[in-house]
């Protein structure tokens, strides 16, 4: 008895086993590419949020 999940990049079944290291994703490839794309949308997030942040808090020291 063996759970299956969809790989989140492909949407292959993937084995839930401990065996797969990969898990819920199918290979390393999909791994990665799945991390890659949060990474970025993480870090442009992250990026513009700093700049905003900065911008009001010299507003509030000025004023
Ligand atoms: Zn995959």
């Amino acid at each position: 008895m063996t759970t299956t999940v969809q790989c989140p990049t492909c949407n292959t079944g993937v084995r839930w086993v401990t065996e797969n290291t990969h898990r819920p994703f199918c290979s390393q490839r999909c791994q990665q590419i799945d991390f890659g794309d949060w990474a970025t949308e993480s870090f442009s997030i992250a990026g513009d949020s700093v700049m905003d942040s900065a911008s009001l808090g010299t507003e509030d020291v000025d004023s």
